[in-house]
């Protein structure tokens, strides 16, 4: 016989883990399949994290070379990139091994192996030996994320086409690197690798880069890139990509018609992500897709099967891993007969390049776009006494507000810190705050967050130091 679950979750990644848990905690039987090595997903092995530890890494190393100038004489300093791959690799593997322990702890019961349905209350796995499981649930939940896309009919090597799995792990730094697609997966791994000492040049087809970013902040970002010695190639298609013994050659034409021809070692190519749907046999017992290939699902989570759910990354709505969790959360607590939710207005958004970009809520376009009437309060790090004083003083704070009630509807910033200041407008946010309300918090100082206070105060036109 074999064995019941209650809940079935296929996909360890952000939204599977912690949906795992959530009905764990909530008394509910649950199993999780995963079909990679280790429990996390995109997120922990080849996404979020590793990505953070290199940015980190090669921004110290970056920073090091700079610090006699600050007046800290380290003496040569030295690249050691196998070292840094085995930190990036110690930190994907303590942080993996964590959600195993989580598991255990929790008593959520892991299968290892590919997860498909064999109807809609069975799940078949088929191990590492190719050898078959079924296990029977009263509910699923898919949470098999995403997987990069490519060029139409050029393929990932891993060597030299690479994705940003390949561009994690490098064994070498290219001499010259071409990103194919200007958006944060790009840019990071684009900054990771100039820091390290690679020429870097990206190419994007629109003009300007991060689409969808709030446009002032995107031009202001592209501006500070550039001067880290990013190269920007807007407007441009790329025609060809073939590979030579020494690397690649890549064609592409310009708006204007003009061809430039690349060549370099590395090519990148970070244009987006697609939902990861291939191993599950959906057609099987009928569940819908999207028209971008996404699961189709209600408010609710459910899709368009009974008992049968979806979450994170394979369905619609922005590919972060804060919103899989989220979703992750919200489904659990749904089954188990409590109120989820997820508030889609308030997703922040992160680019952990250095300084980093933050956004939350709506950009100035799109409240254009709405006809919503709003007033804008700007402040810049360059007025901020803790950037001066650290020498950081790049990049500015952008609160815009309801013309009549105040509410904040969007927050942008690029600073330093701009991933962790977010947190505070999210939390504004949620309670409905006003730009007033920031503006009479008291925020300590010296600190970057001042800058917040003073971008709310400037929404009335009474920002104290600039
Ligand atoms: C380089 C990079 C950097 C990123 N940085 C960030 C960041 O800084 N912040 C952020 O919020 N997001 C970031 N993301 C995006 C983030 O990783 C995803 O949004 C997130 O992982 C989605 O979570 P998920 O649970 O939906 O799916 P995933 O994390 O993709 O997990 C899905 C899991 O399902 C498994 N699976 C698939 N099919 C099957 C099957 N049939 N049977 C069993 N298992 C299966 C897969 O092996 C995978 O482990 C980054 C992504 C990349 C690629």
């Amino acid at each position: 016989m074999s064995e019941k679950f209650q809940v079935i979750i296929i996909g360890s990644g952000p939204g599977g883990y912690v949906c795992a848990i959530r009905l764990a905690q909530l008394g509910i039987k649950t199993a999780c399949v995963e079909s990679r090595g280790t429990l996390g997903g995109t997120c922990l092995n080849i996404g979020c994290i590793p990505s953070k530890s290199l940015l980190n890494l090669s921004k110290n190393f970056h920073k090091a070379k700079d610090l006699s100038n600050l007046g800290v004489e380290v003496g040569k300093v030295k690249l050691n990139l196998k070292k840094m791959m085995q930190n990036k690799d110690k930190a994907v593997t303590s942080l993996t091994k964590g959600i195993e322990f989580l598991f255990k702890k929790n008593k959520v019961t892991h299968f290892k192996g590919i997860g498909s349905f064999k109807s809609s209350t069975q799940i078949s796995i088929i191990d590492n030996q190719k050898k078959e499981t079924i296990i029977e649930t009263e509910k699923t939940i898919i949470s098999t994320g995403s997987e990069p896309v490519s060029l139409p009919s050029i393929q990932f090597d891993e060597k030299i086409i690479v994705s940003s799995t390949g561009a994690l792990s490098l064994k070498v730094v290219p001499k010259k690197m071409v990103i194919v697609g200007g958006g944060y997966i790009g840019l990071e791994m684009g900054s990771v690798w100039s820091r390290l000492g690679a020429e870097v040049h990206v190419i994007e087809f629109l003009d300007h880069i991060t689409p969808g970013m709030d446009k002032e902040i995107s031009k202001e970002f592209m501006k500070i890139l550039t001067k880290q010695g990013i190269n920007f190639h807007l407007q441009t298609k790329v025609d060809s990509i073939k590979k030579n013994n020494k690397g690649a050659s890549i064609s592409t034409t310009h708006k204007d018609g003009k061809k430039i021809n690349f060549k370099c070692d590395i090519v990148l190519i970070s244009v987006g992500r697609k939902p990861n749907i291939k191993n599950l046999n959906l057609d099987a017992i009928g569940v819908e897709l999207d028209d971008k290939k996404r699961v189709k699902t209600d408010k609710n989570f459910e899709t368009s099967i009974k008992n049968i759910y979806a979450i994170g990354d394979v369905k619609e709505g922005p590919m972060l891993a804060h919103k899989a969790e989220e979703e992750g959360i919200a489904v659990a607590e749904m089954i188990a007969g409590q109120s989820g939710h997820v508030n889609y207005d308030i997703i922040p958004g992160v680019i952990y390049t250095s300084p980093e970009v933050a956004s939350i809520g709506k950009t100035e376009e799109q409240l254009k776009e709405l006809n919503k009437k709003y007033k804008v309060g700007k402040f810049p790090f360059m007025a901020n006494s803790r950037a001066k004083a650290i020498d950081e003083p790049e990049g500015f704070v952008k609160i815009l507000a309801d013309e009549k009630t105040d509410k904040v509807l969007g927050v942008h910033m690029i600073s330093p810190h701009a991933g962790e200041m977010i947190a505070e407008m999210a939390v504004a946010m949620e309670f409905g705050a006003s730009s007033e309300d920031i503006a009479r918090t008291c925020h300590a100082h010296p600190t970057f967050s001042e800058a917040v206070k003073e971008a709310a105060l400037s929404v009335d036109k009474r920002a104290i130091h600039s």
